[in-house]
C-alpha cells in the first residue's frame, strides 16, 4: 500500500481514503466509543430518520501538517460544541466532547499516509451525525450513527488567491427566523443547490442570501460567512440565528481585534456592503475568498479591480500562518494530533 499520491493533483474534492469511524447509540443512552473500520458502503434502515426527514447534522474540519512536522486540528472544540448545539436543535443525543476529538485524531492516525505535506493540502475530516433507526412518523428517529471519514484536500486556489463575482439572490432565502439556519443541519443545503447552480451558469461564483425578513441585510455567500471593510473598520453581519456561526468567521474577528482592527458585528445592509473598500467570504474549505464584486440585480458593485485587499490579504496570510505554524499561535487555536 505504497502507492504515490500525486499533491499536486488534488483538489477540494473527495478522495477515498483507507479507514472511517462508526459509533452507535439509542435514543436515551450515553454514547460510548465507536469503531474503525475500512472505509466504503455502509448499511442503513430504508426508514432511517435521516433519510426520511433529514435528521442530520455534518461538520467540515481540517487537519494539517505544519512547517514543524506536527500534525494539528484547528480549533476541532469549536467544531465539537457546534455539532452538539445542532443535536440539540434536530432532537438528537449530543455527542461528548472527547468522543468527538478522539474520533477525528483517530481518523487521521489511520488515514496519515493521507495527510498532504505542509502546504499542499490537508485532511478534511467529515463528521456526520445522523438519525439511523427506523421511524415512520414524523418524529426523532430511536437510534443515532455518528460517523467520520476524512479525504485529502489541495489548496482551495490553484496558483493563488483569486476574487469571485456573486450575485445577490433576489427569490431565495437560505434561513427564516426560528428556523435551522444556525446549525450544520444537511437539510439547509441541498435548497441552495438551484439558487447557486442558476448563478453559476449566469458566470457568478456564488449567491449572497439576504435576510429573509426585511430582504436587505445581507446574511450569506452560499454556505461561508461575509465581511466587508470601509474606512479600516470591518463589518460582519451579527449572528441572530438564521447564519452559522463559523469557526472561520470567529477566529477572523479575533484576529482582526488582536491587530488594533476595530470589527462591528452587526447588521449589514447589501447597499452599505455594496459601497465598501473590500470584501472577502470565509470558511474552512477555502480560509478566505477574496471578493471581486457583488451584482444586485442590475447594479455592479466592483472591489479594488480584481485584486484582494489589503485587510483581507493580511488576515489570510495571518490565519494561514498560525494554521501551517510558520507564525505563532496566540490563541491557542492549534490541538497536536499525537502521531
Ligand atoms: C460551515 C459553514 C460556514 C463556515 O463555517 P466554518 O466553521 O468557518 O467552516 C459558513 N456558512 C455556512 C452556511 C456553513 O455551513
Amino acid at each position: 500500500m505504497s502507492e504515490e499520491i500525486d499533491w499536486d493533483s488534488l483538489t477540494f474534492s473527495l478522495t477515498p481514503t483507507d479507514t472511517m469511524y462508526i459509533a452507535e447509540t439509542g435514543m436515551d443512552e450515553a454514547w460510548t466509543p465507536g469503531d474503525l473500520m475500512p472505509y466504503g458502503d455502509m448499511k442503513i434502515s430504508p426508514a432511517a430518520g435521516v433519510l426520511n426527514y433529514g435528521q442530520g447534522l455534518f461538520e467540515g474540519m481540517k487537519a494539517f501538517r505544519t512547517s514543524k512536522d506536527r500534525v494539528v486540528f484547528f480549533r476541532p472544540d469549536e467544531n465539537a460544541r457546534r455539532m452538539q448545539r445542532g443535536a440539540d436543535r434536530l432532537k438528537m443525543p449530543p455527542v461528548p466532547e472527547s468522543i468527538f476529538i478522539d474520533a477525528v485524531e483517530q481518523c487521521v492516525q489511520q488515514n496519515l499516509r493521507w495527510l498532504p505535506p505542509c502546504g499542499r493540502g490537508a485532511m478534511y475530516v467529515r463528521p456526520l451525525l445522523m438519525g439511523s433507526g427506523p421511524i415512520l412518523g414524523v418524529a426523532p428517529a430511536p437510534s443515532y450513527r455518528f460517523l467520520v471519514y476524512v479525504t485529502p484536500v489541495g489548496p482551495y486556489f490553484k496558483g493563488g488567491v483569486s476574487a469571485i463575482d456573486l450575485l445577490i439572490s433576489e427569490e431565495h432565502h437560505r434561513a427564516a427566523p426560528g428556523g435551522s439556519g444556525g446549525v450544520k443541519a444537511i437539510g439547509n443545503y441541498a435548497p441552495g443547490m438551484m439558487p447557486s447552480k442558476n448563478a453559476k451558469s449566469k458566470g457568478y461564483a456564488e449567491v449572497i442570501y439576504l435576510d429573509a425578513e426585511t430582504h436587505t441585510c445581507i446574511e450569506e455567500v452560499g454556505a461561508a460567512n461575509f465581511f466587508c471593510a470601509k474606512d479600516g473598520v470591518l463589518y460582519t453581519p451579527e449572528l441572530t440565528g438564521t447564519i452559522l456561526p463559523g469557526i472561520t468567521r470567529d477566529s477572523l474577528i479575533q484576529l482582526a481585534r488582536h491587530n488594533g482592527i476595530e470589527v462591528k458585528e452587526t447588521r449589514v445592509t447589501a447597499e452599505f456592503a455594496m459601497g465598501a473598500d473590500e470584501a472577502f467570504c470565509c470558511g474552512t474549505a477555502a480560509v478566505i475568498s477574496p471578493i471581486g464584486s457583488i451584482t444586485k440585480s442590475d447594479v455592479k458593485a466592483s472591489y479594488g479591480d480584481g485584486k484582494p485587499g489589503e485587510l483581507t490579504t493580511k488576515l489570510y496570510n495571518q490565519l494561514v500562518g498560525i494554521q501551517n505554524e510558520t507564525e505563532d499561535d496566540v490563541f491557542g487555536w492549534l490541538h497536536e494530533v499525537p502521531l
